[in-house]
């Protein structure tokens, strides 16, 4: 076989994005921007910072945080690097004349969530010597294998904040919520449900007092439970509450509820933040059975549903740490927190037929060309044709982007009809016709494309009408 007929005969290989992941397209962007602009503005009026943490940590920070137990650290994370790659190299004899270069690392995870990098760079950057407390918030990608399905990805992004140090003061806990309710009520997300409860603080004479009652109760309704309750029973009790399994629901309603354990100080907190929250004409519905999948929660949690989503329908978790940046190694702290998962967010959104354009709301419409094309919000096609023309459109081009405008440039000349064509299809508001004439004449030819009307202008009156048709 000849050389060529080999080429011809290997397919190269078509690369798609690994599962659970996914690309987002400029169509899609837009919205996703405008959250995260929102996002930047209704947190910045509460006094909050961005920070930016990396991407992996340390195994050790996510096992110690979150807890070795909770699925997300002992199933879901992706761990690499460290001591066992080393060797595995070694062994593999592809590291020959490298060894003595190369240091066994620390195992590494990809972050499954933000929380615990957070407290981290508190301790590390000595923040408890700021004025407390510190309000942060973060943005970013996040990384789980989970089974991958509408709403749950194995890369997805949340949205977050945090508030540590200082006190425990219930009105921060309900401030917090405050802020997460006015971003969504900013980006007018639909069917929003806040849920909230309180889980106590591990002592006998609180939550890990309620935990055996639950357990004992757990116990004598065991042979009626589901395979994956009967197995919380023994490694997490309250999680059994989170069961969605249909046959159980009955059952679980019978089971003790942790309101009625909470000792003095916890019951005080949580009746002061519901009053806190009341005070700041925030709706919420108490769900006893509400708890958290992480190890660090305390006392006050709380989780915002959206419509539109199906069975993935929690657009935010959060709740009170107070113990959490100890665990870490850092001074006594308070802390509380939310994530907000930004890809269910836009899916609600877009559901609901949100969509955004030149940053303003609009329901969604099939005749809008540009979206399809990638290409949002052409405001001018320059349509040009000639070499002088070729100078003035590209010095055109410079002004108008200059002044504000989204200008789209063809590289090549075009005859008139094909450009305005090209025009229409990625939905341009003006075509910009530039020929000998309008060069010669100093005078420029603008064609409204909605309505097919033509107007000329000296350059500067190009600029001025269309400035004042924008203002309109
Ligand atoms: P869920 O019960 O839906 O698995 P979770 O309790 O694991 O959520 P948290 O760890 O509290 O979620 O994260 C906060 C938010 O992040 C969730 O409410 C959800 O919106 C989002 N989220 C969590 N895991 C994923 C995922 N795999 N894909 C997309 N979004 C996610
Ligand atoms: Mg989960």
């Amino acid at each position: 076989m000849s050389e060529g007929a080999q080429k011809k005969q290997e397919k190269p290989r078509k690369f798609q994005a690994i599962r659970g992941t996914r690309d987002l397209l400029p169509s899609e962007t837009v919205l996703w921007n405008h959250v995260e602009q929102t996002a930047h503005a209704v947190f910045g009026t509460f006094g909050f910072g961005e920070i930016r943490v990396p991407i992996f940590e340390s195994t050790d920070l996510f096992a110690r945080s979150i807890g070795a137990e909770t699925d997300v650290v002992s199933k879901e994370m992706y761990t690499f690097g460290g001591f066992a790659e080393f060797s595995e190299r070694v062994r593999g004899g592809r590291m020959e004349g490298m060894l003595s270069e190369m240091q066994p690392e620390e195992m590494v995870s990809l972050r499954p969530e933000a929380t615990a990098s957070v407290c981290r760079a508190y301790i590390e950057h000595g923040m408890q010597q700021l004025p407390q407390p510190v309000k942060l918030y973060y943005m970013g990608p996040m990384f789980r294998r989970e089974r991958p399905q509408k709403g749950r990805y194995r890369q997805f992004y949340q949205i977050g904040a945090e508030v540590l140090g200082g006190s425990d003061a219930p009105a921060i806990d309900a401030e917090v919520i405050e802020m997460v309710m006015t971003f969504f009520d900013r980006l007018e997300l639909q069917g929003v449900q806040l849920d909230i409860n309180s889980i106590g603080h591990s002592a006998d004479n609180c939550r890990r007092g309620y935990v055996e009652k639950l357990k004992a109760a757990l116990d004598k309704v065991k042979d009626k439970l589901g395979p994956d309750s009967q197995r919380r029973i023994e490694t997490n009790p309250l999680r059994v509450l989170d069961s969605k399994v249909k046959d159980e629901q009955d059952i679980i309603a019978t089971l003790p509820r942790i309101a009625d354990h909470l000792c003095e100080e916890c019951a005080a907190h949580y009746a002061a933040v519901k009053h806190e929250l009341e005070m700041r004409g925030v709706f919420f519905r108490e769900n006893w059975r509400l708890v958290r999948g992480l190890d660090y929660y305390m006392r006050t949690t709380f989780e915002i549903t959206a419509q539109g989503l199906g069975s993935q329908n929690a657009v935010c978790g959060g709740g009170r740490y107070d113990g959490l940046v100890e665990l870490l190694g850092g001074p006594p702290t308070k802390g509380i927190g939310f994530a907000i998962g930004e890809d269910r967010l836009i899916l609600s959104l877009q559901e609901s037929g949100k969509e955004v354009a030149s940053g303003e709301w609009r329901v969604a419409s099939k005749e809008r060309k540009g979206v399809a094309s990638g290409r949002l919000g052409v405001d001018v096609y320059v349509a040009w044709m000639g070499e002088r023309a070729h100078a003035t459109a590209i010095r055109a081009a410079k002004d108008l982007r200059k002044a504000g405008f989204s200008v789209e440039l063809p590289p090549v000349e075009q005859k008139f009809g094909k450009a305005l064509g090209q025009a229409d299809k990625l939905g341009a508001k003006y075509a910009l016709i530039l020929g000998d004439n309008e060069v010669s004449e100093g005078l420029w030819t603008l064609k409204t494309l909605a309505d097919g009307s033509q107007a000329k202008f000296t350059e500067p009156d190009l600029l001025e009408h269309l400035r004042r048709q924008k203002a309109l």
